[in-house]
């Protein structure tokens, strides 16, 4: 995730890279040794725009029933720099870095993490449709309904009115 800066030519440029996800400090579920990343650098008038992009391999359980899952998702992201001694004027420095003509290299290192911190964010089901597991004793209910479930079916919406008047009288 490390560019260096004397491989750009004006234009189009294309990498592709290995970071060592060790080095990115990264939650559990995140799997591998290493991201294959890839990036695209436009070059023009100083600016470099730079499109990046990592397949991430991960496994974490389905947030309603807990199965464990593998996931596969793609981090894509989008940096902007100025190659010079200062920002032309105008130019927010929270959005364009600043490249000195002496730096050798650029990281992605930050927005890349940045990216897949917040695919993790995101919440996983096993499959859309997902029943999860009863909040009573924990039954599986992409398996089978377990009893909690049946006795409140037939019950009925009015069971609760019918242990009301029973404890009236
Ligand atoms: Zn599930
Ligand atoms: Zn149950």
């Amino acid at each position: 995730m490390i560019l260096l800066l004397k491989n750009l030519r004006n234009g189009q440029n294309h990498f592709e890279l290995q970071a060592l996800l060790a080095s990115l400090d990264l939650p559990a579920e995140v799997r591998g040794e290493t991201l294959g990343l890839d990036v695209r650098v436009q070059a023009e008038d100083g600016f470099l725009l730079f499109d990046f992009r990592a397949e991430l391999f991960r496994e974490r359980p389905c947030d309603r029933c807990a199965v464990e899952l593998e996931l596969e998702d793609t981090v894509a992201g989008r940096v902007t720099a100025f190659q010079g001694e200062e920002l032309p004027q105008g130019v927010d420095p929270e959005e364009i870095h600043l490249i000195k003509p002496e730096d050798e290299e650029f990281s992605l290192a930050a927005e890349l993490r940045d990216e897949i911190l917040l695919t993790l964010e995101e919440r996983v089901y096993c499959r859309e449709d997902c029943k999860g597991l009863c909040p009573q004793c924990g039954q599986d209910l992409n398996e089978e309904a377990c009893d909690c479930q049946k006795q409140e079916a037939a019950a009925g919406p009015l069971a609760g009115l019918a242990r009301f008047r029973r404890d009236e009288s």
